[in-house]
């Protein structure tokens, strides 16, 4: 069976490192706030290009806090509004019902998959405060065009960089180009943990203080609170193993952008529509997602000759049991890429031969 994701070998690749990294750890016996996370936070601040990087306990929190700290700055008031891809993973989503705080799902495009510049506008109302910009499947969502939007109307601009560490925006990484980001270290993400971790990323200093203190408890001062903050730190196990994933995610995200460009160069078929490159730098090809109106066909098909794919995401958040007052609502688009989308093996791991499989079995479906 050709693995969606291996992520043994993922481990593999880098386990002497790893296993010595761990174990450090281990022996030091400081497990939470030390040095570690102060190695992370300083690299990962280099390596996106801002001033801070604060780690938390997953993607899902950094999101939430980056929304609750804008709240509690009086920047942000419960019942105001940002506007969200409606075809993104829920977890962006739920960073903002969580605080309080009302999503506009806004329709993505349906070449590029990320938000449609053209929709956003007349989406915005006076109670509209921020953009949460998704770059999803690990593909820059981000335009000129859109900070235009955010400048005009004094949005705030928040990232959901968790499937796109390492993507540029003319030379510049996301993460680093709106006023905050969220960054997710999911195992399966291109720059993954060996458990849950994330981190949030700003240039502004006081977002970065009350986020770190959000994320222990509300307090920055042992035994003094100023937020009613919750535990969502980033654990020094965690730090030390990203602190060497770190150093190989730019070679990681070249293979991956190698598998890609095998796919795009090799698959011809009039029935599966590849993704829409326009710059291989703004893609750091988290998932190589293709598309069909014959979805669960294909993926059968792929199945029963050894090849497993996944479906981001089947269902999309608005036809959610957990936002059940938005299930009759209609995006069209966010529909129609739900129900054709198909994401193809890709990981700086796969074997060429395996990719060679993938191209010949697609080039073969009748
Ligand atoms: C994975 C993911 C998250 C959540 O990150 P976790 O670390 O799993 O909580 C948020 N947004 C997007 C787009 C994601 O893919």
């Amino acid at each position: 069976m050709i693995k969606f994701l291996d992520l043994k070998k993922v481990t593999e690749s880098h386990l002497a490192e790893i296993n010595e990294a761990v174990t450090r750890v281990v022996s030091s016996g400081w497990y939470l706030q030390g040095e570690e996370n102060r190695r992370f936070e300083q690299s990962y601040s280099s390596y996106i290009g801002v001033k801070h990087t604060v780690g938390c306990a997953n993607g899902l929190d950094a999101l939430i806090w980056i929304f609750r700290a804008y709240i509690e700055q009086g920047i942000m008031n419960v019942g105001d509004e940002v506007i969200v891809p409606a075809n993104t993973y829920i977890a962006s989503i739920l960073s903002i019902t969580e605080n309080g705080l009302i999503p506009v799902l806004v329709e993505p495009n349906i070449n590029t998959y990320q938000l449609d510049e053209k929709c956003i506008e007349q989406a915005i109302t006076d109670k509209t405060r921020a953009i949460l910009l998704v770059h999803l499947y690990g593909q820059c969502a981000y335009t000129a065009g859109i900070g235009e939007i955010c400048k005009n109307n004094n949005l705030k601009l928040v990232e959901d960089n968790a499937q796109a560490h390492g993507c540029l925006y003319n030379g510049q990484k996301t993460g680093s180009i709106g006023d905050a980001a969220g960054h997710s270290f999911y195992p399966g993400k291109n720059l993954g943990a060996l458990g849950d971790a994330g981190a949030i990323t700003t240039n502004d200093s006081q977002l970065a203080d009350t986020v770190r203190s959000l994320a222990n408890y509300g307090s920055s001062r042992k035994y003094v609170f100023k937020y009613t903050g919750r535990n969502s730190r980033l654990d020094e196990i965690q730090a030390a193993v990203l602190n060497v994933k770190l150093r190989y995610l730019d070679q990681d995200i070249d293979r991956r952008r190698s598998v890609a460009r095998f796919y795009t160069e090799n698959i011809v078929s009039d029935r599966v529509i590849l993704p829409m490159i326009s710059d291989w730098n703004a893609h750091v090809f988290h998932l190589f997602p293709v598309r069909t109106i014959l979805r669960d066909e294909l993926q059968r098909y792929l199945f029963d000759n050894g090849v497993e794919t996944v479906i981001h995401y089947p269902i999309p958040p608005h036809k959610q049991e957990c936002y059940a007052g938005w299930n009759s609502r209609s995006y069209p688009i966010t529909e129609q890429i739900h129900a054709e989308e198909l994401s193809l093996p890709i990981s700086p791991v796969i074997e060429p031969e395996a990719v060679q499989r993938v191209v010949e079995l697609i080039n073969n479906w009748q």
